[in-house]
C-alpha cells in the first residue's frame, strides 16, 4: 500500500498560539485556569498530529479543534467526586456514598467547615475541650451506654476495639463469624493488625457456649462477636446469643465486644423490616463494647461509633491508635446533627433520608411511580413503553441482606433503542442517572429519588428521546 502524503494535512494543523489567541479560547482562559486551556489545546493538536501520522483520514478546521479543546477543558475541570441520581432502589449504596445526609447535618457541615469552631475548645472555661464531647452524650442518650466515642469508620472502630482490649492477648471468635466485611477487610486480618492472637472456636455453621468456655485461659483478653449484618449462615446453624456470651465473659472477667455493623438505633420492625438488634438492645444485654457504622442504616456520615462501659471507652480514648483514627470536624458536625435527630424518633424517621427511604410504605412509592409514568408519557409521548410495576428494593451496604423491601418501579422499554443503550445514556448524562436493567427494561425506583430528582429523570428521558436512536 502506498504511503499517504501526510504533509498537506500536517501543514493545515492549526498552531497552538493561533488557537489560544482566538476570542473564544481567550475568553475560556479567563474563566478557567490558563494552564488547563493551554494543555487541552496542545493535547488536541498533538492527538490530531499522531492520527495524521498514522495515516488516518482526519477532518478538522480551526473551529472544530477549538471546540474539541473547550470540551476537553470542561471534562478536566468537572469535579471527579460529584453527585449522581440513584434510581436503583438500593438505599445504602456503598459505591454511591452510602447514606445521604439530613438537612440539619448538611447545615452543620457548612457552619463548622466554614468557621472556627468548638472542636477542641470549651467556651465556658476558655480552655482546651474534648473532641469526643460533641457526640458522647448523644450516643449515651440514644443507646443507653455508659460512655461512647466515634472514630473514622467502623473498620477503625473494630481495629481500635480489639487493639485496646486484646493486644498481646487472646481474642476468642466463632468460626461462623470470621467474615470479610468488604474491600478485603477480614476479621482475621484485623486481629493480626491489632496485635491480638485470634482463637477460633466452633464450626462454620455451629458454635456452642461450651466452645467459648473451653477456650478461655489466663491469656484471654476479649470475646468478640461479629453480628451477621451483611451475610447469613442459613440451615443447620447455631450461634451463641450475646446475653450468653456476656454471662460467660462476666464469669471469667473477660470483656465482650459486639461488632454490630449496620448501626440500627431504632426498632424498624413496625415498618416490616427485619428484626435487627439495636445498639441499645446489645448494651442492655450487657455487652462491654458495641460498634457500628455511621453511614449505613444509621443514616449519617462515614463514622465508627463505639459505645460501652465507661472503663472500656476510657481505655480506648487513651490508646495511641485513637489519634490516628479520629474523625475530622466536618464529619463530626454531621454525626452530631444526625444523632440529635434521634432524640425524637419521629423526627429521625422523617428527616434522615436513609430511614425515610427504608420506611416509606410501598403504597406511597406506588403513587409516585404512577405519577412519574404519566409525566414521562407527557414529556416523551410513546418513545418509551412506560408502566409502574411491583419490584424489590434493597437496604444495601451489606445491611439486612435478606430483606426484600416491597417497592414500585417505573419500567421503561424504549421503542427505538435497547434498554442497555438507554441505561448508558442516562448514566453518561449530567447529572448521571443510575438505573437498573431487568428483563430488557430500564427500572427507575422512586424510593431512592427526591421530588427534584424525579423532574431531572423526566428531563433526561425527554432529552434522550428528542436526540433519537443515534443521538448522544
Ligand atoms: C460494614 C461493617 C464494618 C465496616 O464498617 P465501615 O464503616 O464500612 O468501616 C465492620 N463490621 C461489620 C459487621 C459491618 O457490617
Amino acid at each position: 500500500m502506498a504511503r499517504m502524503d501526510t504533509r498537506p494535512l500536517l501543514r493545515r494543523l492549526p498552531r497552538t498560539d493561533d488557537l489560544l489567541n482566538r476570542p473564544d479560547l481567550t475568553e475560556l482562559a479567563s474563566s478557567q485556569p490558563r494552564a488547563v486551556v493551554v494543555d487541552a489545546v496542545r493535547d488536541i493538536v498533538e492527538g490530531l498530529r499522531s492520527r495524521i501520522l498514522s495515516g488516518e483520514a482526519c477532518e478538522f478546521d480551526a473551529d472544530t479543534v477549538a471546540a474539541a479543546a473547550a470540551g476537553l477543558v470542561a471534562t478536566r475541570m468537572r469535579p471527579s467526586l460529584r453527585r449522581v441520581v440513584n434510581a436503583t432502589g438500593i438505599i445504602v449504596h456503598t459505591n454511591m456514598g452510602r447514606s445521604v445526609l439530613a438537612d440539619s447535618a448538611l447545615r452543620a457541615v457548612l457552619e463548622v467547615g466554614g468557621n472556627y469552631s468548638t472542636l477542641e475548645y470549651d467556651v465556658a472555661t476558655g480552655e482546651r475541650g474534648s473532641r469526643h464531647s460533641h457526640v458522647e452524650r448523644l450516643i449515651r442518650d440514644v443507646t443507653g451506654a455508659e460512655a461512647a466515642m466515634a472514630v473514622n469508620n467502623n473498620a477503625a472502630a473494630v481495629l481500635l476495639g480489639i487493639a485496646g482490649l486484646a493486644s498481646r492477648k487472646e481474642a476468642i471468635v466463632s468460626r461462623g463469624q470470621l467474615v470479610e466485611i468488604g474491600g478485603s477487610f477480614r476479621i482475621p486480618d484485623v486481629m493480626r493488625q491489632s496485635g491480638a492472637k485470634m482463637v477460633e472456636v466452633g464450626a462454620t455453621n455451629k458454635t456452642h457456649a461450651s466452645d467459648y468456655e473451653q477456650a478461655i485461659t489466663s491469656r484471654t483478653g476479649l470475646i468478640l462477636r461479629v453480628h451477621s449484618s451483611n451475610y447469613r449462615v442459613v440451615g443447620f446453624t447455631e450461634e451463641v446469643p450475646l446475653s450468653e456470651l456476656v454471662r460467660i465473659g462476666r464469669a471469667h472477667g473477660v470483656p465482650v465486644y459486639e461488632d454490630q455493623g449496620s448501626g440500627v438505633l431504632l426498632d424498624l420492625r413496625p415498618f416490616g423490616l427485619p428484626d435487627e438488634p439495636t445498639v441499645r438492645s446489645s448494651i442492655e444485654a450487657g455487652a462491654d463494647l458495641v460498634s457500628v457504622s455511621g453511614d449505613k442504616l444509621l443514616g449519617g456520615p462515614q463514622a465508627g461509633i463505639l459505645a460501652g462501659k465507661a472503663h472500656v471507652i476510657a481505655r480506648l480514648k487513651k490508646h495511641p491508635l485513637a489519634r490516628a483514627l479520629r474523625m475530622d470536624k466536618m464529619t463530626l458536625a454531621a454525626l452530631e446533627a444526625t444523632l440529635r435527630l434521634y432524640l425524637d424518633p419521629e423526627r429521625a424517621l422523617a428527616e434522615i433520608p436513609t430511614l425515610r427511604m427504608l420506611t416509606t410504605p410501598n403504597d406511597a412509592v406506588a403513587v409516585r411511580a404512577r405519577l412519574l409514568v404519566d409525566r414521562i408519557i407527557g414529556a416523551c409521548g410513546d418513545a418509551y413503553l412506560a408502566v409502574a410495576m411491583p419490584d424489590v428494593a434493597r437496604a444495601g451496604g451489606g445491611a439486612m441482606p435478606m430483606a426484600d423491601i416491597a417497592t414500585t418501579v417505573v419500567a421503561l422499554a424504549p421503542r427505538s433503542m435497547s434498554a442497555n443503550d438507554l441505561e448508558l445514556r442516562l448514566r453518561l448524562g449530567e447529572p448521571a442517572i443510575v438505573t437498573r436493567i431487568k428483563d430488557d427494561r430500564v427500572l427507575i425506583d422512586p424510593r431512592t429519588l427526591t421530588t427534584a430528582e424525579e423532574a431531572e429523570v423526566v428531563g433526561a428521558l425527554a432529552r434522550v428521546c428528542a436526540a433519537g436512536p443515534a443521538g448522544r
